[in-house]
């Protein structure tokens, strides 16, 4: 009853019974064999924790779930997608079982869960060390990056490498990324599902780094990664947290380029996450 083959039925049959019932109580088949009657589930309910359908690995010696290309059995009424493009409920996700920054860049090289790889020349991952202590993330890969593959090296790239040289810390030592990882035309502004499709890789990053602190730079890395709509200047100023992380604010250096005005703020910030760092 564990094999990835049941568990797509038992899927299937939820998944049928949502839609034909219009309620969010939902009845499983109970297993034809093994399961005893007691082992039968009083709070098989939609919307109320997970459906108890055997996940398909679980069980040692376990037949193999079916493979993609498996003919598969009578198709459902149309009307439900039981396949997204990412995978299913039973299958792996290749992002959670990448355990490096490199795994997470191979991913990412051949990406196309959005239409920025349409247009991309290269993917830019991030750069950076994998124990590093401060991730820096911007916004996206601009046309030096996207030439080259390497984030920030641009104009606005040089300027980082000041404002990290002023607390100290060479470029080398910091991780460095982007919120999107292929370069949007013409510079634009990532728009909402690039971000969406794009994150997880920021998430996976973060996650095998486990930096002390996290730096966002700009109004579209700070919103997206705080899940946040306030403006950049009512973000500043104070702490943050992804998942526990402390997350400082700050302008975005291309920013700083047009308005200099922003020089000073921008190194106060800086110097608070270095404080943070310290501590
Ligand atoms: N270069 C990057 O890599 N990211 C930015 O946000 C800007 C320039
Ligand atoms: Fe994939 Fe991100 Fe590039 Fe979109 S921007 S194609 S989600 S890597």
């Amino acid at each position: 009853m564990t094999d990835g083959r049941d568990a797509r039925s038992l899927a299937r049959a939820y998944l049928e019974q949502q839609r034909e019932l219009g309620t969010d109580e939902v009845v499983l088949p109970r297993p034809s064999s093994g399961a005893p009657a007691s082992t039968e589930s009083p709070h098989l309910r939609a919307g109320s924790g997970k459906p108890e359908v055997p996940a398909p690995s679980m069980t040692p010696g376990a037949s193999p779930g079916p493979t993609r290309d498996e003919t598969p059995g009578p198709m459902p009424p149309a009307g439900i997608s039981y396949d997204p493009p990412a995978g299913d409920l039973f299958s792996k996700d290749p992002l959670r079982e990448a355990a490096t920054l490199t795994a997470v860049a191979t991913l990412i090289a051949s990406c196309k869960k959005c239409r920025l790889c349409e247009t991309r020349n290269l993917t830019v991952p991030g750069e950076g060390a994998e124990n590093a202590r401060l991730v820096v993330v911007g916004e996206g890969p601009g046309r030096t990056e996207d030439e080259t593959g390497r984030p920030f090296v641009g104009q606005a790239g040089d300027l980082l490498t000041k404002i990290l040289a002023a607390i100290e810390l060479p470029r080398e030592q910091v991780y460095i990324c982007n919120i999107v990882k292929c370069r949007p035309p013409e510079n634009r502004t990532p728009q909402y599902d690039e971000v969406a499709s794009c994150l997880p890789y920021l998430w996976r990053q973060i996650e095998l780094v486990r930096p002390k602190v996290i730096l966002a730079m700009g109004g579209t890395a700070a919103q997206s990664l705080l899940d946040a709509k306030s403006a950049l200047g009512a973000m500043r100023n104070r702490i943050h947290r992804f998942r526990g992380i402390p997350v400082v604010v700050t302008y975005h250096p291309a920013a700083l380029l047009r308005n200099p005005n922003w020089k000073k703020p921008t190194w106060d910030d800086v110097r608070f996450a270095r404080r943070l760092l310290d501590t």
